[in-house]
């Protein structure tokens, strides 16, 4: 297994290191031009946190604060910023070649062998691959795919899910933001309960509901009169990511996958979030025994450069036509390139990420309950891995959540004590570690310390 001073070489030392408030002036600069010239709609509104240089866990802003990033570029940097085999790969790949053409290139065929070599069972071994640049792109052609194959329309997906903001994919997705004012969005989804224990929809315990939402899912899919007679794929995450960081009972999964195969309509798994090794096996699907006719893939596999799409069972592609979803930049060499060394370095066994990201994030879970007893706004503690997520609320009796305001107001101070964690979530109280499986021990203390610290005054 890599050893903690191997990992520690992957950062910039001595993180945090606070020189100005946040945000600095050169911050502040930047917010201004970014509101004068870019689109109000990219992500994260004005929180102060721009990074300017990056390398493993640690990143930099253009005022020289250096912070212990736990976001990774939201679920992205799975081996770190700058790793140095992804460096010299570039490198190496730039003096050859960059953009090919959508026809192929021997890259983008390496990299569609290599992901049917690390797939999960079902698609191991008898896959095909379509390369794409962001996860919405997979999702979408997915959603395709499903309805050239099955003949169908309709898709199923979940309360809190977070497929993508496309024309297609914003249908799925259920946050409020994402839909309201975009529609018409397209037609024919329906969306049912997610196994959110926490917060069961229908005011049950675990495992003593006998999963009901899962029965609820059978009944659409498979009983009478439910309006969903058309069905061509479920889309869910194998853990949910952006609706909170919500890791069902691995029963869920199987259970749906099984109504699936009754109703004759695909699963999909989306593990654009929660895949490339964040929860402690390359794909959460993996905590189960759910095997996926799809699987959409993206942040992680490509790290630093963008990268995402779909694998799918070798017999969907008899469904599919000869040049029917073309994409100018898909499968650039240099992407391909460094998604196939992100894996490589996911699956090592004498690095050991993995297994490392299991353990660690077993004890990580261990000292956020143990502080429980002192700090009253945590709910809720769960997740696999690197994957966690932290409900934070107003009354851990009631559930009642720690409303918005509050929780960016949290991540703010977080920052200005040095560490970059953004919530999640359906009312926006979840806080998510999902930091790069190259974590040193010390940074993710030191990092969980300073959190704790800020939860303990809310
Ligand atoms: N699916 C899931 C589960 C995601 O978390 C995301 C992004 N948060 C997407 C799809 C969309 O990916 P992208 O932003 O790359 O389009």
């Amino acid at each position: 297994m890599i050893s903690e001073s191997d990992l520690m070489e992957l950062s910039m030392p001595d993180a945090p290191r606070m020189v100005t408030e946040v945000p600095g002036p050169r911050v502040r600069e930047l917010l201004a031009r970014s509101a004068r010239y870019e689109s109000v709609t990219r992500g994260g509104g004005g929180f102060p946190f721009i990074p300017e240089r990056g390398r493993g866990v640690t990143v930099e802003d253009a005022d020289g604060n250096l912070y212990i990033d736990l976001a990774a570029g939201v679920a992205v940097n799975a081996v770190g910023r700058g790793h140095p085999s992804v460096l010299k790969a570039v490198r190496e790949q730039c003096d050859v070649l960059m953009h090919s053409i959508d026809i192929t290139n021997a890259k983008r065929i390496a990299l569609a062998e290599r992901l049917s070599e690390v797939m999960p069972p079902g698609l191991a071994g008898r896959c095909h691959t379509a390369v794409y640049q962001a996860g919405s792109d997979a999702v979408e052609t997915a959603l395709k795919f499903a309805r050239a194959f099955t003949g169908r329309s309709q898709v199923l997906a979940f309360h809190g899910a977070y497929h993508g903001v496309w024309c297609g994919t914003a249908a799925l997705t259920t946050s409020y933001n994402y839909r309201h004012g975009w529609g018409p969005l397209v037609a024919g989804v329906i969306h049912a309960p997610y196994a959110y224990c926490y917060r069961c929809a229908f005011g049950m315990a675990y495992p003593a509901c006998d999963l009901q939402c899962a029965k609820y899912v059978d009944g659409l899919l498979n009983g009478p009169y439910t309006g969903a007679d058309d069905v061509a794929a479920v889309v869910i995450e194998s853990q949910q990511g952006e609706g909170g960081y919500v890791v069902p009972p691995p029963e869920f999964l199987e259970a749906v996958k099984e109504s699936c195969e009754q109703n004759g309509c695909l699963y999909i798994a989306d593990e654009v979030q929660s895949g490339a090794g964040r929860t402690g096996r390359m794909w959460a699907i993996e905590h189960s025994a759910a095997v996926p006719d799809m699987l959409a893939w993206g942040k992680g596999i490509g790290g630093d450069m963008p990268m995402a799409g779909i694998t799918y069972r070798a017999d969907i592609e008899n469904a599919l036509r000869e040049g029917s979803q073309p994409s100018t930049f898909a499968g650039n060499a240099v992407a391909c390139e460094v998604a196939m060394t992100n894996i490589d370095l996911i699956t090592d066994p004498a690095l050991g990420l993995l297994d490392r990201a299991t353990v660690l994030g077993e004890e990580i879970k261990g000292v956020l309950v143990e502080a429980m007893s002192s700090v009253d706004c945590i709910g809720d503690v769960r997740g696999n891995g690197f994957m966690i997520g932290i409900e934070l609320v107003a009354n851990r009796e009631s559930r009642q959540p720690l409303s918005p305001g509050v929780c960016a107001e949290i991540a703010v101070t977080v920052l200005n004590r040095g560490v970059a964690v953004f919530p999640c979530g359906r009312y926006g109280n979840v806080f998510r570690l999902m930091p790069p499986l190259t974590l040193p021990r010390d940074y993710a203390f030191k990092a969980l310390d300073m959190m704790i610290d800020v939860f303990r005054t809310h």
